[in-house]
């Protein structure tokens, strides 16, 4: 039977054999990826806008053009056409420009929904 031989650990630093018993009180509480957020989703919204042309899909429908922007008070959505609680994927194809106020009208319908369910 091999005997793991103890070692320095830079994790916790201290001593020990084998994997780290120390392990939480170094290592961050896994928290469930959200898909917004990090660097990756930045640039897929920017993709998003791009290809709407930074015009709100939902006002477009309704004939309005509303352009909206990356960052700042105009700043607009990349909104998830079938919401990600409803089984909705991350990819480009089911995701849409909408303005703030589309956004939120949005937003509220789906709960609106949820609720009834
Ligand atoms: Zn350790
Ligand atoms: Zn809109």
């Amino acid at each position: 039977m091999a005997t793991r031989p103890s070692r320095w650990c830079g994790k916790c630093r201290k001593v020990h054999a084998g994997d780290c018993p120390n392990r939480v009180a170094w290592q961050k509480p896994v928290k469930a990826k959200s898909g917004r957020g990090g660097r990756p989703w930045r640039r897929k919204r920017e993709r998003v806008f791009e290809r709407d042309g930074f015009l709100c899909r939902e006002c477009l429908r309704q004939g309005i053009v509303t352009v909206v922007t990356l960052h700042g008070t105009k700043a607009g959505i990349c909104d998830h056409i079938v919401p990600k609680a409803e089984g909705g994927s991350d990819a480009e194809s089911n995701l849409q420009t909408l303005c703030q106020p589309c956004s939120d009208l949005k937003t509220q319908l789906e709960a609106q929904k949820g609720r009834k369910q």
